[in-house]
């Protein structure tokens, strides 16, 4: 059995810039490129396989016609996404429904998403939740604009971890790269846009009534418990347990051996260049690669000088 390694998906945004190809090196077919959908099954933007057996189908097929190389999962649908983001300008200030209210209102999966941020120019910052005490406050304050009293900015830097569930306000913040590894859903509720026109003219639609439907109020940001497990000069650093998905970073120095702990996984070269060594044998993985790890393959290694972002599925999505 062979790791599969997935084919990029770019996604054109108006927030979109071309450091995707300057710090990853992929042929972009813009230069307003905001996302590349690294792992997905989902219709938006689906990965194709690039090698082995497989190579030439798609990820949503495999989970379609060999349930095996995911562990016979239950679910309708490849629960995760894996993007890493270019934001050139400022996302607009969004948030996302839970499983049951996306379930009845968009006919998908919810979405909770988290953000590794791989690089940050300096004074960049999110919107990370808001200051609204009740329902009613929300909305007043959406409907007399007061933005800069609403929400709550916080500054970032690289190597910062933010989980992001689902009902939380949030923006990514002008000249931050980051890594989501979110639910596979495309359902995002815009709450202020900055009031950006796009090339046409047009500004993006708003989605008031469905945000203070799903928002959470008061905000509550959640706490994270960080663990690392050193391995010589290695180490795996375990950011996420949730019921959705775990979430990791793998830092290699020479040499990283892991054990598969879900019955798939998910992992994406954001610095440094690694090989992956499976079955005794080795492949290269040169930084922006991303692959999933069947669930035949139950022990591998990586050698080299890199750092990976890895991810499984949680208890919900198996
Ligand atoms: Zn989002």
């Amino acid at each position: 059995m062979e790791p599969l390694f997935m084919k990029p998906v770019f996604q054109e945004k108006i927030w979109g810039g071309k450091r995707l190809h300057d710090v990853f090196g992929f042929e972009l077919p813009s230069d307003r490129i905001g996302e590349n959908w690294a792992i997905s099954a989902h219709p938006h933007g689906v990965s194709t396989i690039e090698n082995g057996p497989f190579k030439g189908q798609t990820l949503d097929q495999l989970w379609k016609e060999h349930k095996e190389l995911f562990g016979h999962p239950t679910g309708e649908v490849f629960p995760l996404l894996v993007k890493i983001l270019d934001a050139e300008d400022e996302l607009s200030v969004q948030v996302h429904p839970d499983d049951a209210y996306a379930k009845i209102h968009e006919g998908e999966l919810g979405k909770t998403e988290c953000w590794y941020v791989i690089d940050a120019q300096p004074g960049a910052e999110i919107i990370y939740g808001h200051h609204a005490k009740t329902k009613e406050q929300f909305a007043k304050m959406i409907e007399e604009k007061e933005w800069k009293q609403l929400f709550t900015h916080v500054p970032v830097k690289k190597g910062d971890f933010f989980y992001v569930p689902s009902g939380t306000i949030h923006a990514i913040g002008k000249g931050i790269l980051i890594l989501e590894t979110q639910q596979s859903s495309d359902t995002t509720y815009r709450v202020y846009d900055y009031d950006r026109k796009d090339d046409n003219g047009n500004k993006r639609e708003l989605h008031i009534q469905q945000s203070i439907d799903v928002t959470n109020i008061p905000s509550h940001n959640p706490e994270l418990s960080v663990k690392e497990e050193r391995q010589g000069t290695s180490s795996i650093i375990t950011y996420l347990q949730t019921d959705f998905f775990n979430v990791y970073e793998w830092q290699v120095e020479g040499s990283l051996k892991c054990k598969k702990q879900a019955p798939y996984t998910l992992a994406t070269v954001i610095d440094g260049f690694a090989k992956l060594v499976v079955n005794e044998k080795t492949y290269d993985m040169p930084m922006g690669t991303s692959f999933l790890l069947p669930d035949e393959i139950s022990s591998w290694q990586i050698l080299g000088e890199a750092t990976l972002i890895a991810s499984e599925p949680g208890e919900k999505s198996l």
